[in-house]
């Protein structure tokens, strides 16, 4: 027994020194990494976050422009056959009050989110990118699936990078949980983005049904090769509004453990502690900032909005002003002996 425990811990500890040494593991090595506790994993991961990333933390103020989608995604409270969302677009002016909110706050990101709605056609959005780009601040889009063109031209509007996440590359499981969606274009729109010089951020969701280690080890070897700025690990948090309102509850672990391999893997890149970490369990965004992540992504939609922006259920500060938010999310990184950032904090930036 005794000797059966030595040789597992061995050899995780052989695994997590070859990870720490050369950033690569095969997909066997990352299955033994993610049927393990998680504990010494989250050491290594901490330990090369802080070699290559430093202590600084950057703040990302996030605006959830709109929560109309032409999307039906199994696992989304936005997808577009849930009649019981009220749905809400907010106009140019209120998205420019909270970009105005974000400056005077020391933010140096806006991520402008939304559904796939249609309405914010590239020119509106070009022009919204413009306004925004008076100010000295990046702008990060996570708006869905476009052509190469319209990228192209958000790009030129100013638009400095994306978030899309794969959500699995596991096919069969894509295919069955985006209606009238197709992973190649997925996949295609992710790279049509790095070819633009965006800095292109995916990710996954974990806990999806059927899902397996082994499709979980695939994505982050996806993210590996697609050389990926930016990986965002989401916690599935089942919905009862949609198909998966069924589906496990329990995967804040295993979002953990995914996220630490990719630190250890992409040691320089931008990683994000996940509202939904945050979401499921209390100082979930600690626990990930203590574990690989050295990014945080403060809600600033304005109170009345932010309720029914409802991805999921039981979103944290639905009923916080963007002013509580901020001050709460600094007090609790700086109480973990972490700094916030005053820069844009691009993947390239030197420490
Ligand atoms: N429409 C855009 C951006 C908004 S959705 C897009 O899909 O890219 C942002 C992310 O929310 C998705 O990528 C998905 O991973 C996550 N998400 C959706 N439903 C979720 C749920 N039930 N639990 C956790 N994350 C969820
Ligand atoms: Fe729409 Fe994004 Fe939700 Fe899919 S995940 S339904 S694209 S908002």
């Amino acid at each position: 027994m005794n000797k059966f425990y030595n040789n597992k811990q061995n050899l995780l500890c052989n695994i997590l020194d070859k990870a720490e040494n050369t950033h690569n593991l095969n997909k066997n090595e990352i299955v033994e990494l993610l049927n393990s506790d998680g504990n010494l994993l989250y050491k290594s991961a901490d330990k090369v976050r802080k070699k290559y990333k430093g202590d600084f933390v950057h703040l990302r103020g996030l605006i959830e422009f709109s929560n109309i989608c032409r999307c039906n995604c199994y696992y989304c409270g936005l997808r577009s056959e849930n009649q019981k969302l009220d749905r809400y677009r907010l106009t140019e002016n209120e998205i420019l009050e909270c970009v105005n909110f974000a400056v005077n706050s020391g933010y140096k990101t806006v991520v402008l989110q939304s559904g796939e709605d249609m309405y914010w056609t590239c020119e509106r959005l070009c022009s919204l990118i413009k306004k925004i780009k008076e100010h000295d601040i990046a702008i990060t889009l996570s708006i869905g699936e476009r052509s190469f063109d319209e990228y192209k031209k958000l790009k030129e509007a100013g638009s400095d990078r994306f978030l899309l996440r794969i959500e699995t590359t596991d096919k069969n499981l894509y295919k069955q949980l985006h209606p009238n969606m197709s992973f190649e274009n997925r996949v295609q729109c992710l790279k049509n983005l790095k070819k633009l010089g965006y800095e292109t951020g995916t990710g996954c969701l974990v806990g999806l049904p059927n899902q397996t280690i082994k499709s979980l080890a695939d994505d982050i070897l996806f993210f590996k090769e697609l050389d990926a700025d930016m990986v965002g690990i989401g916690p599935l948090i089942p919905h009862p509004e949609t198909p998966l309102a069924n589906a496990n509850k329990d995967n804040l672990d295993m979002a953990l453990k995914v996220m630490a391999i990719v630190r250890l893997l992409m040691p320089d890149i931008n990683i994000p502690a996940t509202t939904a970490m945050e979401s499921i369990r209390e100082n979930g965004r600690i626990i990930a900032l203590n574990s690989g992540a050295n990014v945080v992504m403060p809600n600033i939609t304005k109170g009345e909005y932010r309720k029914k922006y409802e991805i999921y259920p039981n979103k944290i500060c639905i009923n916080d002003s963007p002013e509580k938010c901020i001050n709460c999310i600094k007090s609790k990184i700086e109480s973990i002996g972490r700094k916030i950032s005053t820069t844009k904090g691009y993947r390239k930036d030197a420490l």
